[in-house]
């Protein structure tokens, strides 16, 4: 089996969460197997080969599982971006549009250093507002956005297309079309 097809049968689909209409991608099985979260900080770091990485930022909450841990594969620092209020150091902070209304997230602003190329992380990339905020925190404090990684892309909702401003490396280990 690939490793696409080993997520594809252990990611569940959760019917009307949060909300009525709402199909959600749970990751949770996937923790739940050792052997199948290396194999994917294995083809994260397979697929970012030749591609320079100084730190790993990843957004609260279901970013920092795999975040962390492919952070200290390439050994560089790990950077937490938050929900509003809840990192204790000085912040920058960025707004994004959700469905109705509006969210916003925030990084210390010392976390990274200027001039660094960073790899973006999180579980699921949708419409890509909430990566494309984490981004412009990333070219806020002078660094940049060298590559993003998710778990999950919804590509019917073209949220790839969105990032490619971003930045050109996008990688996924499973698509929905
Ligand atoms: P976007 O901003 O790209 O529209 O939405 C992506 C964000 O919403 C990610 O931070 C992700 O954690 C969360 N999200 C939206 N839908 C789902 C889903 O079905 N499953 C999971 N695991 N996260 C989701």
């Amino acid at each position: 089996m690939t490793i696409e097809q080993k997520l594809k049968s252990v990611v569940r689909d959760i019917i009307d969460f949060p909300k009525e209409g709402i199909v959600f991608k749970d990751i949770t099985p996937i923790l739940k197997d050792p052997g199948l979260c290396r194999e994917i900080v294995d083809e994260y770091v397979r697929q970012l080969e030749g591609i320079h990485i100084d730190e790993v930022a990843a957004i609260e909450s279901r970013g920092f599982f795999f975040g962390v841990l492919i952070a200290q594969r390439l050994n560089v620092p790990f950077v937490p971006i938050r929900k509003k209020g809840k990192l204790p150091y000085k912040t920058i902070a960025q707004s994004y549009k959700l469905e109705y209304g509006e969210a916003i997230i925030e990084v210390h602003e010392d976390a990274i250093v200027p001039g660094q190329s960073v790899l973006i992380h999180d579980d699921l990339l949708a419409t890509g507002g909430t990566v494309g905020a984490a981004a412009k925190l990333i070219e806020k404090l002078g660094a940049k956005v060298e590559a993003v990684s998710f778990l999950i892309e919804l590509d019917f909702l073209n949220g790839r297309e969105k990032l490619k401003a971003c930045s050109e490396n996008i990688i996924s280990l499973i698509r929905y079309p």
